[in-house]
């Protein structure tokens, strides 16, 4: 029932856009925001019975994105609402204080300017003084934090707010901790916590309370008024991604978002995803390039490269990629020579801790064929490389259990888990470990995934400090991009190979899964690509559409689910 309904609403219940109502339907009290007004008046209509809620949950700016993005990603509207705000906690609306004057702070003094050694760095700040439109930022590996507060400083300026979106709450990002040191009482952080806490922040949001809303992925939705700039932080990380269908990307309801209120769109990032490299957008990036020397080898015996344990005995502080928890994988059952293999999945059986358990489902690792408990293990992960790395190295190695910068006098081992947004490092060393083992992948996107997280690890190599990349296939585009510093020809490279797999960059997929009526409404729709399977019994479409259809494909859609012919639509499903 993705469709609004009539009722009549008194005055004196003093609701509007957004406001949370009780109503009678199909006969039971249920709850549901009021839309607006409708000229379609139906000869009798049931009354509002009563208002939930004094605190409108969005308000006509929110709601036209809500409208955006249920036809972007054929979505139901009632579930978009539901995303605008936080659940509420009723107690906390007694609890508001006095509205807030509205009006924008002052801004703090300058720190050290960034965009000043930035190609089309004085546009930006330009634009964000009173502007709008859509740009990408690459940043030198030191000025990430300190160019979002630049930008955010350029916005405030103008008497306009900002909402700065990072991937990943905890630990805090160095650019979250950044902006509240610059910009102190004027940030709310809406990220994580309890729900109260959630709620309250929101609150306090609306209020006009905060100039810089910093936040994960919701805060896109933020009920921020005379908003100036969005700026997405670390811009291809999936954590920007929602994972519960509508599965909404910031990228796409932020451009729409500025787009609507005539904001500026940052997108920003160490390397770019193949979205926003085709977005055509003005890109800003420095005017010489700032990135370590990388030196790519082979990986050498059981993955150690002599140049790399030539290096280790002279580095202070250091971080070791490597993409593999662990000890190391079985490779053959002791008692019956068979290749080891899951007893309960056939997934890969690794030894982590002292223990050999299935990488994908974790049960502990028994012989698929004899039930046998003992393997011979080929070692290779980041348990292993603390090992060998130890021997050779001249201050201690260890992995780090959270994510963190390595100490003095400390090398650290981890994964793409442990490479998050910390803050200049400085480090001497960054070695980038089985990296062969990245680019294969799976996924359309999996190869620049890879290449986003080695490159914010080397980004953490002081400038003098040395970067030595172990891969086999050292002309591969993702790992000249990695020694360049610079994805744009690996972006060409990849546009040309998602063309050819039938999703190219830029085009809207969708899986709509639905009865034996599906097949004939999809082959109505020009599109891109289109693959039909029956699973089960059921339809299965995978469709790539020019962003031209979406509204004919979204429209039919909801045609045939209100005839009972679907089942369910996923936007931008993982391929
Ligand atoms: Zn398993
Ligand atoms: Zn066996």
């Amino acid at each position: 029932m993705d469709r609004p309904f009539t009722y009549d609403l008194a005055s004196e219940l003093g609701a509007g856009v957004g406001s949370l109502v009780r109503f009678r339907f199909h006969g039971s009290l249920t709850k549901g925001w009021i839309l607006g007004p409708t000229d379609d008046v139906p000869p009798r209509m049931l009354p509002v019975q009563r208002v939930v809620s004094a605190v409108p949950a969005f308000d006509e700016e929110l709601l036209a994105l809500a409208r955006w993005v249920a036809a972007r990603y054929v979505a139901p509207l009632a579930t978009v609402l539901d995303r605008l705000s936080p659940p509420r906690v009723a107690s906390e609306e007694d609890a508001v204080p006095a509205a807030a004057d509205g009006a924008v702070g002052s801004t703090p003094p300058p720190a050290s300017p960034v965009f000043t050694a930035y190609r089309e760095g004085q546009a930006l700040l330009a634009t964000l003084r009173s502007g709008s439109g859509g740009f990408t930022v690459r940043p030198a590996p030191d000025d990430e934090g300190a160019a979002a507060a630049e930008a955010v400083a350029a916005c405030l300026a103008g008497g306009r707010r900002a909402i700065v979106l990072v991937p990943e709450a905890t630990p805090a990002p160095a650019t979250v901790t950044l902006l509240r040191e610059r910009f102190g009482p004027r940030v709310a952080v809406f990220a994580g916590g309890d729900r109260r806490t959630r709620y309250r922040t929101w609150l306090a949001i609306r209020d006009g309370a905060a100039d810089v809303i910093v936040g994960t992925r919701p805060a896109v939705y933020a009920p921020v008024k005379d908003l100036g700039l969005i700026w997405v932080a670390r811009e291809s990380h999936p954590g920007h991604r929602e994972e519960r269908s509508p599965m909404t990307h910031v990228r796409d309801v932020g451009m729409a978002r500025a787009r609507g209120v005539g904001a500026v769109l940052v997108l920003a990032s160490l390397c770019p995803s193949a979205e926003s490299a085709a977005m055509d957008l003005r890109h800003v990036a420095p005017v010489s390039r700032r990135w370590p020397k990388v030196e790519v080898v082979p990986p050498g015996p059981e993955g150690r490269a002599r140049r790399l344990v030539q290096a280790l005995p002279e580095v202070r502080r250091g971080f070791l990629f490597t993409p593999l928890r662990g000890y190391g994988t079985a490779a053959v059952c002791r008692s019956c020579r068979a290749p080891a293999a899951c007893a309960s999945c056939g997934g890969v059986l690794r030894l982590a801790d002292g223990a050999i358990r299935c990488a994908v489902c974790e049960t502990p690792g028994r012989c698929r064929v004899c039930g046998g408990g003992s393997f011979a293990i080929r070692r290779g992960g980041a348990e292993r490389v603390v090992e060998w790395a130890r021997a050779v190295a001249g201050v201690p190695v260890r992995e780090p259990g959270r994510p963190r910068l390595p100490r003095a006098r400390e090398i650290l081992v981890g994964g793409a888990g442990d490479v998050r947004d910390l803050g200049p490092a400085g480090l001497d060393l960054v070695g980038v470990l089985d990296a062969d083992l990245g680019l294969r992948r799976p996924g359309l996107a999996g190869r620049e995934r890879a290449l986003a997280t080695w490159m914010e690890a080397v980004a953490w190599a002081a400038p003098a400090g040395r970067v030595i990349v172990q891969a086999e296939a050292s002309s591969d585009p993702a790992i000249q991009a990695l020694v360049r510093g610079d994805a744009a020809r690996f972006h060409e490279r990849e546009r040309t190979v998602r063309a050819a797999a039938g999703f190219p960059v830029g085009s809207a997929v969708f899986r709509a899964v639905g009865d034996d009526r599906l097949p004939a409404v999809v082959a109505a729709i020009p599109a891109i690509t289109s693959l039909v399977t029956t699973l089960e019994g059921r339809t299965v479409c995978l469709l790539a559409l020019e962003p031209g259809q979406i509204d004919a494909f979204g429209a039919a859609m909801r045609t045939l689910a209100a005839a009972g012919g679907l089942e369910r639509v996923d936007a931008e499903p993982h391929l």
